[in-house]
């Protein structure tokens, strides 16, 4: 009961705002680990950040719609449970005492969902007085929490907060509103949470967040991937962080090393300030090599590219000397919000990275929808609760089965292609046909826009396939018959070889790009690539490592995009490297079969390469 309670502290210091930071004396000094997943140092004031509090106003549901209301009611409970159960199932791995406490509160959260009181008040409520289910929630909620005020029991009263957090819940479903309201925090602040979503680090605001920290998530998942391209510091994986954050305390978030620092003692506190200073000095420095190309010792030119999340990434794209982008992600485009972007919102966002790179080549990637990227448009109809997501009708097997959702894509492509060379790339291709109905949706959309009068080139840009599943790397050969170029993503690739989900902290550790079977797929499609002379790059986050660089650029890659943070320090690892060398050790790794004799090999490599 103690156990269950602390957490219970923590989500209600969160949905009711009421800070339980008032308990006395100075608290100790606390240090928490978890993955480190964006490197960085933030110091600011711990911001609860998993549940505030959504605004919900009254409408009247005309009589013929009240069935519709509450079967939309419904649907926001299944998810409510739908989430529980994946929160109690990732729960139950977590170490320590954590099983217990998060498992004892979600299982009294999944009983309130379960025909109870609340939920049979709700339904009755939007049918009685004909309103909206979001406010029916909002005031069955309050007359549970008076009518249980009344009975004047500690017991009671403390599950009167574990309905409030549970109708803030199935209000957030219903509205569809991410978890969490940055916009009043105080600048530099740090946001704790349970889970951070991509939709909600799409939210974040740099210069508002100094960084975040979240019990869940792994270093690939796209939040993570998010926070890199935001330079937010950040840290996944932290399992303490339920029984001991407080609201407001001073917090440090160190996410090269994973740690968390919580009231932190003032010597700490000046320790971090200095690495700060440091670091910001080092990022300077790397600045400098912008206007370098990126050569190695022996003149070989190898192509850098950035990868775009969010659009304020454009900037530092070219900040950071990209040549082009080779990566964009067009899911946040229908991210945080209900309905789908038109051709036009799409076109003009296209138009503007093409102009915005003046002439550099822009990839744009058809939607990867799915998984952990569910826009809310599509989450009812075209993404039906799957038993695997990951392995689910997703990417293009959604597009190419929603063709009004994925002409209108191509559409806004091909109208952007005439500001300037873009490339078209398609994510989870798995075959041929793929690649064959894409080209015939893309001549069918072209011949629809010429016949509106838009005028659209002759020559299609060039369609190219990610190179992220398994069974895609054996059957490059195949697939470089009817693509133009490839792109690697290790990022799911990994994933799928080694069977490891992305963003599970549990197995984490076990993500490892050095897997020979990993290299033994990249270095596979880069020979397919190499005989049909199409071009073929890495998008992943393997790719804006600089320890990974020799390797790749030694496996015959030439192209390597990534997060726009990334790039000064993969070019400053690439002028000190000698291609031949490079090329020697790479063979030399891919006779290895054990993995840490293939990390000995890299990272000595790296270290003479340094020293040199
Ligand atoms: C990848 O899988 O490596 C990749 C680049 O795509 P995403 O991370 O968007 O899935
Ligand atoms: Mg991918």
């Amino acid at each position: 009961m103690q156990r269950s309670k602390r957490w219970r502290a923590w989500s209600n210091a969160s949905l009711m705002r009421t800070d339980d930071g008032s308990q006395g004396a100075a608290p100790d000094e606390q240090r928490l680990r978890g993955i480190g997943v964006s490197p960085g140092i933030a110091i600011g004031r711990a911001f609860i950040g998993d549940r505030g509090p959504v605004t919900v106003t009254e409408t009247a549901i005309p009589e013929t719609a009240l069935a519709a209301e509450r079967a939309r009611f419904a649907e926001a409970v299944a998810q409510a449970q739908k989430q529980l159960r994946r929160l109690k199932a990732r729960a139950a791995a977590l170490p320590g005492s954590a099983p217990d406490e998060i498992g004892y509160l979600l299982d009294a959260h999944l009983a309130m969902l379960a025909n109870s009181r609340l939920v049979r008040g709700v339904h009755q409520r939007i049918a009685s007085a004909r309103i909206n289910a979001e406010r029916a929630v909002e005031l069955e909620i309050e007359n549970i929490a008076k009518s249980f005020a009344q009975m004047r029991d500690s017991y009671l009263a403390a599950r009167v907060e574990d309905i409030r957090v549970v109708g803030s819940r199935l209000i957030r479903n219903l509205v569809k509103k991410p978890y969490v309201t940055y916009a009043t925090l105080d600048e530099g602040a740090v946001v704790l949470a349970e889970e951070v979503t991509p939709a909600d680090t799409a939210l974040m605001d740099p210069r508002r967040i100094g960084g975040f920290a979240a019990v869940f998530g792994g270093a690939e998942s796209h939040a993570a991937i998010m926070a890199r391209a935001l330079g937010l510091p950040a840290v996944m994986g932290v399992a303490g962080l339920a029984t001991r954050a407080r609201s407001g305390a001073t917090v440090i978030v160190d996410g090269a090393q994973g740690i968390v620092i919580l009231d932190p003692e003032p010597a700490t506190l000046e320790a971090y300030r200095a690495r700060q200073e440091a670091l910001i000095r080092e990022r300077r420095h790397l600045g400098r090599l912008r206007r370098l190309a990126a050569v190695t010792r022996d003149g070989v030119e190898i192509r850098l590219d950035a990868n775009l999340e969010l659009p304020v990434e454009l900037d530092q794209a070219l900040a950071n000397g990209a040549m082009g982008l080779g990566l964009v992600r067009t899911e946040f485009l229908f991210l945080n919000r209900d309905d789908l972007p038109d051709e036009d919102e799409q076109y003009e966002f296209y138009a503007g990275l093409v102009r915005g790179m003046g002439g550099r080549p822009v990839t744009l990637r058809t939607l990867d929808a799915g998984n952990d990227k569910l826009p809310d448009a599509l989450a009812s109809s075209a993404l039906p609760d799957a038993a695997n997501p990951a392995l689910g009708l997703r990417a293009i097997r959604l597009s190419l089965k929603e063709r009004r959702l994925f002409d209108t894509q191509l559409a806004a492509m091909l109208r952007a292609a005439r500001e300037g060379p873009i490339r078209i790339l398609l994510p989870m291709v798995s075959s041929v046909g793929e690649i064959r109905r894409t080209r015939e949706a893309l001549d069918q959309v072209a011949r629809r826009l010429r016949r509106r009068g838009v005028p659209v080139a002759e020559v299609m840009p060039p369609l190219g396939v990610m190179i992220e599943i398994p069974g895609a790397a054996l059957a490059a050969d195949a697939l470089a018959s009817e693509a133009d170029f490839f792109a690697i993503g290790t990022n799911d690739l990994i994933q799928y070889t080694l069977a490891i989900d992305r963003s599970d902290e549990q197995v984490a550790h076990l993500y490892n790009p050095l897997h020979p079977g990993v290299l033994r797929l990249i270095e596979f499609a880069v020979e397919a690539a190499a005989r049909r002379r199409i071009p073929i790059g890495i998008c992943g986050e393997m790719a804006g490592d600089p320890r990974y660089a020799a390797l790749l650029l030694g496996l015959g890659l030439r192209e390597l995009s990534m997060s726009p943070g990334n790039l000064p320090r993969v070019k400053h690892r690439i002028r000190h490297l000698d291609m031949i060398a490079a090329t020697r050790r790479a063979e030399a790794i891919m006779d290895q079969s054990d993995m840490g004799r293939i990390a000995a090999l890299l990272d000595d490599f790296n270290a003479m390469a340094e020293l040199g």
